[in-house]
């Protein structure tokens, strides 16, 4: 016999059937025993009674959150005692065979329970994952992922992977590291975004590119960043940015519409940074008329950014988004210092949910943003050589932008922090309490890597 996925049960109604999931809840009436089952597309009401003295039995010995398989005919349930919020709650089935798959011992949490703390739900995310709330964030998840990914490849783009194992990116944070076995002493960067990947790709010709890629940036932990997080990432050839704010509006509105049943209405305010820094003295405004409606959104887009911002370091300039973006060519010709540059954010209700630029396709002005940034010629061949000899081969001039899809999806699902929208997030201190990582290594481990530690010393 075939399952039937608990959604479909109604289309059964008088019929025999077959249904696998989990025990969502055990209620006992003396010579009754409800067995409310789970699955992933909803629960439903199973009886068994004591004349059928078997499954009465198991039925008996069951625990919650058991995985078991059920047959049995399933019959419309009394008036008055339909449950509402199950797509199956207004039938019933009266067990003729129940199988134990898996028993399951006392849960550490009550799955039930709204007050459980972060860290536990984490150390058993797999079974904090069955928790209804959490099954439809991460579904909404890849809905909207979906959503992206039709929409993108209608409008001609290709989705690429890039490589993990990588080299440095100045994104802003300190790379993550991978020691190299086969080369002592040297290490891979984990990317803290495909950024040079994706312009590569515009040399090489594809002019439409996105991924949904991981990135992964050491910074120190504020209370909600993660370590490793997703960004819808996409770049264009011969485009302005214009054509990049249109296509993120137009694909903001569908995923608003599909998700939410919403209408946004676009084209976004938009406002320089410098009009931004003057009304709001913030470079994200919350533009939200009442901040307190979580139905309320408020997009708009910053524009004209610097080009360069002080460093912590003395005397030493940084990029305000990449060393790639594109400046302002009048302004930077005048003076870098003060120049403007092609970088636009996108936010919403006062947060930055993503961030772009048009990028430098001159070899000539890579090189002396690199200067700016007081990087010397020697240092630029060695960190950034592929880039300036990949943009003399006739490099296109080309663009895009990168969102912070965790953050995306936990302002559309009105959660509190983005752990919740991942489905094996780490915790506030960096760690995954699941694995236990990070975790040390064996001697054999480090020394297949060269590597000896030098640890700071306990107090
Ligand atoms: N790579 C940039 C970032 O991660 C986004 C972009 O410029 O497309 O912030």
């Amino acid at each position: 016999m075939k399952r039937t996925l608990i959604a479909d049960l109604q289309k059964s109604t008088n019929k025999e059937v077959e249904i696998k999931g989990w025990v969502n809840a055990i209620r006992e009436h003396g010579k009754l025993i409800f067995l409310e089952v789970r699955d992933i597309t909803g629960t439903v009401q199973t009886i068994t009674t004591a004349k059928d003295e078997p499954n009465f039995k198991t039925a008996k010995s069951l625990t919650k959150e058991s995985c078991i398989r059920i047959k049995g005919k399933i019959n419309p349930r009394p008036k008055g005692t339909e449950n509402k919020n199950s797509p199956a709650g207004n039938v019933e089935i009266k067990i003729e065979e129940l199988e134990i798959y898996n028993k399951c011992p006392a849960l550490p949490f009550d799955l039930e329970n709204k007050d459980t703390s972060e860290d536990i739900r984490l150390k058993y995310r797999y079974l904090d994952l069955r928790r209804p709330e959490m099954q439809n964030n991460l579904i909404i998840r890849s809905k909207i992922i979906k959503v992206i990914r039709d929409f993108l490849n209608k409008e001609g783009f290709s989705e690429f992977e890039t490589p993990i194992l990588a080299k440095s990116t100045p994104e802003g944070a300190r790379d993550y590291v991978v020691p190299s076995r086969t080369q002592p002493g040297k290490f891979f960067a984990l990317p803290q975004s495909p950024q040079l990947f994706k312009q590569l790709l515009m040399v090489a010709g594809f002019e439409k590119y996105f991924q949904i890629a991981k990135c992964m940036r050491d910074e120190d932990l504020r209370s909600d960043r993660q370590p490793e997080f997703t960004q819808l990432d996409l770049e264009m050839s011969f485009v302005t940015q214009e054509d990049i704010i249109d296509l993120t509006e137009r694909l903001l509105q569908k995923i608003w519409k599909e998700t939410l049943n919403t209408h946004i209405k676009i084209p976004f305010p938009k406002l320089t940074y410098d009009e931004s820094m003057k009304k709001y003295n913030v470079d994200r405004p919350d533009l939200r008329k009442n901040k307190n409606d979580p139905k309320e959104f408020a997009f708009c887009w910053i524009t004209d950014f610097p080009a360069f911002d002080k460093s912590e370091e003395k005397g030493k300039l940084i990029a305000t988004h990449h060393p790639f973006t594109h400046p302002e060519m009048q302004s930077f010709n005048k003076n870098p210092l003060t120049a403007k540059s092609i970088a636009y954010d996108i936010v919403l209700n006062g947060t930055e949910i993503g961030g772009g630029s048009i990028r430098i396709h001159e070899e000539e002005i890579q090189s002396k943003v690199f200067e700016v940034l007081g990087i010397n010629k020697k240092e630029q061949k060695e960190k950034f050589g592929f880039l300036l000899d990949a943009l003399k081969f006739g490099a296109p001039p080309h663009g895009g932008i990168a969102w912070g899809l965790d953050r995306l999806v936990q302002i559309i699902l009105g959660v509190e922090s983005i752990r919740e929208v991942i489905a094996f997030p780490k915790n506030k201190e960096a760690r995954d309490l699941m694995l236990n990582a990070p975790s040390p290594l064996s001697d054999k481990q480090l020394k297949d890597v060269h590597i000896k530690l030098n640890l700071p010393k306990k107090k």
